[in-house]
């Protein structure tokens, strides 16, 4: 087992990690080493605890020679004020036995002390980007003089919708510098982002196990469109005691909120959601009346729900198809912790075939294939990214930011009540008829017996 003896740092740092106590460097900081410092681009694939920041931070730290000059020459950028301070805070941890300026700005706080603390000269800047923005603009800060950038949580800014921000800032940015970038979760955006902005970058991954744990049960469904989608939720969802705790992944904030209006419709007060766009207080209230079980209904976005500790959750839902099949590991492991039994459903359409094969290859098995129950109504209503697209219509890659739910989206909901028959249309089936409306509905039986 490799120890930090094997890694080729200077005395410096061996000191002040042994100061820390850690002996053997994690996994990621093994491998992004020396890839790190060969100086090419590299995206980094780790969540918070796996010691990321030390991960690029020792391999930079260990290039960094003694300079006085006032403009920095790293660049850190991070979505939040205190990842900001934890970041600061460890390289201040690793550079102790160093003579090395690093300097914390974010957002709310005066700008001038900021200008003053730059003015002061730095080494490396830790940074969220609006305000590293502000204080390129006001010239008192040179970025012309940045090496190395590196970009953390990058999923959870893209999802912040800090996109635009960060193109204002690398137009400012020397053009020959190092990317450097982490994220938790691999998104369409980052992959976007990855594409514009690095030149053949290295990964770096833990690589996720394919192999999903036994207490696991998968079953899928193959749906039409996201309103049939709905129907068939709902219609699982009415079994309380079956489904008392259940996490349900929406692709994105547009849809986890879609989806929340059409199952808080059927389920008023049983459901929550959340997403970076939920304040901090909503989004904590909603975890704890999920954990306490005073909700049973979870809708959450991939990025958001990796770093919640919930427990014992029945069910996770795929409500889409991860296009990442890693995603798709994540999700599912959030339920069958311990010695409890999960269970687990996908979601697929048409379109989503494909990223089901991919999940199916990475497991090497067939996620089991369940009718639609004939309970359930097969919607025609199409949401507006289902829509076929008008001829020159143009598909905007629209960040979160400018998603603001307009009339057209309460147009659509209004209507929509008319055909999403989920939950209440199985009822009045269910009155009419008082037994199940096909016998062989295994599922429907079971219900009944236990009610
Ligand atoms: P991070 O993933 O960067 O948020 O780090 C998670 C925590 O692990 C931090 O508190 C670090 O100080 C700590 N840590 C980082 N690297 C190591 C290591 N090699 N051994 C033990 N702890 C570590």
């Amino acid at each position: 087992m490799t120890t930090f003896q094997d890694l080729d740092l200077s005395n410096p740092l061996r000191n002040s990690i042994e100061d820390l106590g850690f002996t053997h460097p994690t996994p990621i900081q093994e491998e992004a080493f020396p890839i790190v410092r060969s100086g090419k681009d590299v995206v980094g694939i780790a969540q918070t605890g796996t010691g990321k920041t030390f991960a690029y931070m020792l391999p930079i730290l260990r290039d960094l020679k003694f300079s006085k000059q006032q403009h920095p020459r790293v660049l850190v950028l991070v979505p939040t004020r205190e990842l900001v301070l934890q970041v600061v805070d460890e390289i201040e941890k690793l550079s102790k036995y160093m003579s090395l300026r690093v300097t914390g700005v974010f957002g709310g706080v005066n700008l001038n002390r900021h200008k003053q603390a730059v003015a002061e000269g730095a080494d490396i800047i830790v940074a969220t980007p609006g305000r590293l923005y502000d204080l390129a603009l006001s010239n008192v800060l040179k970025l012309k003089s940045i090496q190395k950038l590196v970009i953390d949580e990058v999923d959870v800014m893209l999802d912040l919708g800090f996109r635009f921000q960060l193109l204002n800032i690398f137009d400012l940015l020397p053009e020959r510098r190092q990317n450097i970038m982490f994220s938790a979760t691999m998104t369409e955006d980052v992959e976007n982002l990855i594409d514009d902005f690095f030149i053949a970058p290295k990964k770096i991954a833990i690589a996720v196990s394919g192999t999903p744990l036994d207490n696991i049960q998968q079953t899928s469904y193959n749906l039409p469109n996201f309103y049939t989608k709905v129907n068939l939720l709902n219609y699982l969802l009415f079994d309380k005691e079956e489904f008392s705790k259940v996490l349900i992944f929406a692709p994105n904030k547009r849809n986890a909120d879609r989806l929340f209006e059409a199952v808080k419709e059927e389920y008023p007060s049983q459901s929550c959601v959340i997403h970076s766009n939920k304040t901090q207080n909503y989004r904590i209230r909603s975890i704890e009346q999920f954990n306490k079980g005073e909700k049973r209904i979870l809708i959450a976005t991939d990025v958001i729900a990796r770093g919640l500790d919930l427990q014992e959750i029945t069910h996770v839902i795929n409500f889409n198809t991860p296009h990442f099949p890693e995603n798709y590991m994540h999700r599912i492991g959030r339920t069958g912790r311990a010695e409890h039994e999960g269970k687990t459903i996908l979601f697929s359409t048409e379109k989503e075939q494909e990223a089901k094969q991919r999940i199916e290859e990475l497991m090497d098995y067939t996620i089991p294939l369940l009718e639609i129950p004939e309970q359930v109504e097969i919607s025609t209503e199409l949401t507006e990214e289902e829509r076929p697209k008008e001829p020159g219509e143009i598909s905007s890659n629209r960040t979160s930011q400018e998603y603001v739910p307009g009339p057209a989206f309460h147009e659509k909901k209004e209507k929509n009540q008319k055909t999403n028959q989920g939950g209440s249309y199985r009822r009045e089936i269910a009155k009419k008829y008082k037994k199940p409306k096909t016998r062989g509905d295994k599922n429907y039986n079971k219900r009944n017996k236990k009610k």
